[in-house]
C-alpha cells in the first residue's frame, strides 16, 4: 500500500488520536498544569516512537520540556529536516463561551473543537502521521528526520533559546520547516515569508521636583507634558514618515516582484477598515496599505502619562511625563540599533528646560525574513501548489513568533512555516476548532514534501 493509501486506511484512528491528545490540558501558562504539560511530551515522545521515529525522548529545560527524535537513514546524501511544533496550549477560560468544553474534545461538522486542536495539536500531529504512513508504506523516508517540539510556545518559549544553544548537534538541519502556522483560506495556500520584529522602551521626560502649581509657575518654567509632545511630534512626519535619522537605512526594500505578489492578493479596504472601525488608512507614503503592515517598520505610542489624570482640572504644571513606545521592525532592523537611534534622536531634539531619558522595556524580537528563491521555500511552494492546486500567496505577518529567530540564530537556517491551520479557528479564543480536511491533506501535504526534498 502506499502513503495515500495508508492514511486513508488510518485517518478515523488518526482522529481518535488527535482527541486523546487535546484532552491533555497542557496550558503552559499556569503552574497547576505543569504535570499536563509533562503529560502531553511523554505522549509526542511515545507517539513518535509508534511512527517509527527513533531516540524519542523527553529533555529538560528550565521550565517545560523538550521532545525530540529522529530518522537519519535516508543516506548522507540526502538533506537533514528539522520539524518543529508545539504540544502546550493556551489558557482556555473564559470556561462559559465554549459550546463544549475545551478538553473535551468533539466532532462537529468536520472540524475537531477543542483547545489546542488547531493550534498547535493537530498541526504538529500532522508531520508525524505522514511520517507514519510513509515508514509503513516503504520501510523508510526519502530524507533524514529530525523533530523537535516544545511546550512553552504559547508563553513566549523562555527557555528555548539556551536549549537550542546547548542541543545544535541534535537539531542540526539543512532545512526548517514549522507545523505551526496558517493557510490563507481552506482553498487558497500561502507561504509567510516575513515576520516583524520588536523593540520596546520608554521616554521619560522630567521638568520640576514636583508637580507646580500652573498659576504660580506657569510661563516661569518649561512643561515635560508639553515637551514630550513635542518630542514625538518630532519622530513622525505629519504624513506617516519616520523621521529619527538612521531609522530606515538597514530596511530591506520591497523588490518589484515583491510588490507585485502582494498586490496579487485581494484586498478591501472597507473590509480592513471594518475590523478596527478605524475611518480612514494612515501611513508611510509610497507603500499600500498592505506593503506597510507586511513590509515597512512602524513607531507607534503605546501608552502616555503625565499630569492630573483624575476627573474635572487640577492646575498643574506636572513633573513628569511618559510614553510608551514600539516600534515593529522589518529586515534588516535591529532592536538595539534602532534602540540607540532613537535615543540619539531625544538627545538631539530635546526642548529646553527639561530632562529626557530613554529606557529599554522588556519585549524585543529581530525581524525575520526568508530569503527570495530559499530552496526550502521553494519545495515547499511546489507542494502547496499541488495538492491546493492553486499557488500560493506570498505573505508576511506583522507580529513575531520568538522560535524563528532562534532556530535562525543558533542554526543559520531559515525557518519554513508549513501548517495547515486557520486564522478563523478561534486559536487562543473559545471554541477552538480545526478542519479535519486539513487535517488530512496535511498529511499528504507533508509526505510529498518529502518526496520533493528527497528527490531533489
Ligand atoms: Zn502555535
Amino acid at each position: 500500500m502506499d502513503w495515500n493509501g495508508y492514511l486513508d486506511r488510518e485517518q478515523a484512528r488518526f482522529v481518535d488520536e488527535l482527541i486523546d491528545f487535546v484532552r491533555i490540558p497542557s496550558v503552559s501558562a499556569k503552574p497547576e498544569n505543569i504535570p499536563d504539560v509533562r503529560r502531553a511530551a511523554d505522549w509526542v515522545a511515545a507517539r513518535l516512537t509508534r511512527a517509527g521515529a527513533e531516540h524519542a525522548e523527553v529533555l529538560p529545560t528550565a521550565g517545560h520540556p523538550v521532545v525530540c527524535a529522529d530518522w537519519l537513514h535516508a543516506g548522507a546524501d540526502k538533506p537533514t529536516i528539522l520539524i518543529y511544533g508545539h504540544f502546550d496550549v493556551q489558557p482556555a477560560e473564559p470556561l462559559e463561551l465554549w459550546r463544549t468544553p475545551p478538553f473535551a474534545p468533539e466532532v462537529r461538522d468536520g472540524c475537531l473543537w477543542g483547545r489546542g486542536a488547531s493550534d498547535d495539536k493537530g498541526g504538529m500531529l500532522i508531520p508525524i502521521l505522514a511520517v507514519e504512513a510513509m515508514l509503513a508504506a516503504t520501510g523508510r523516508l526519502p530524507v533524514n528526520v529530525r523533530f523537535f517540539f516544545e511546550g512553552q510556545e504559547e508563553i513566549g518559549s523562555p527557555d528555548l533559546p539556551p536549549f537550542v544553544a546547548a542541543q545544535r548537534e541534535r537539531l542540526k538541519a539543512d532545512m526548517i520547516f514549522s507545523a505551526d502556522g496558517l493557510q490563507w483560506s481552506p482553498e487558497q495556500p500561502q507561504i509567510v515569508e516575513g515576520l516583524k520584529g520588536l523593540v520596546s522602551l520608554e521616554l521619560v521626560v522630567n521638568g520640576p521636583r514636583g508637580d507646580q502649581h500652573s498659576g504660580m509657575q506657569g510661563g516661569g518654567i518649561a512643561n515635560p507634558a508639553m515637551a514630550l509632545a513635542q518630542l514625538l511630534a518630532s519622530m513622525k512626519s505629519a504624513d506617516g514618515k519616520i523621521t529619527v535619522a538612521g531609522f530606515y537605512d538597514d530596511v530591506v526594500d520591497l523588490t518589484v516582484e515583491d510588490r507585485a505578489a502582494i498586490a496579487r492578493i485581494p484586498y478591501d479596504e472597507a473590509d480592513y477598515l471594518a475590523e478596527s472601525g478605524a475611518h480612514a488608512t494612515f501611513g508611510e507614503p509610497g507603500y499600500s496599505t498592505r506593503e506597510r503592515l507586511w513590509a515597512r517598520p512602524t513607531l507607534d505610542v503605546n501608552g502616555l502619562t503625565s499630569g492630573w489624570q483624575g476627573a474635572g482640572t487640577k492646575t498643574v504644571l506636572p513633573a513628569e511625563a511618559r510614553a510608551k513606545i514600539t516600534c515593529r521592525l522589518v529586515a534588516n532592523q535591529s532592536p538595539e540599533r534602532i534602540f540607540d537611534l532613537i535615543a540619539a534622536h531625544v538627545a538631539a531634539h530635546l526642548p529646553q528646560g527639561v530632562t529626557a531619558r530613554v529606557e529599554r522595556l522588556p519585549g524585543r524580537a529581530d525581524p525575520f525574513l526568508v530569503p527570495a528563491g530559499h530552496n526550502a521555500s521553494a519545495a515547499a511552494a511546489q507542494v502547496l501548489a499541488e495538492v491546493y492546486g492553486r499557488a500560493p500567496y506570498r505573505t508576511r505577518v506583522g507580529g513575531s513568533i520568538p522560535v524563528m529567530t532562534t532556530l535562525l540564530g543558533e542554526l543559520g537556517v531559515h525557518a519554513v512555516m508549513f501548517g495547515f491551520s486557520h486564522g478563523d479557528e478561534n486559536l487562543h479564543a473559545p471554541d477552538e476548532f480545526f478542519r479535519l480536511d486539513a487535517f488530512r491533506l496535511g498529511q499528504s501535504a507533508y509526505c510529498r514534501l518529502l518526496e520533493r526534498l528527497g528527490a531533489a
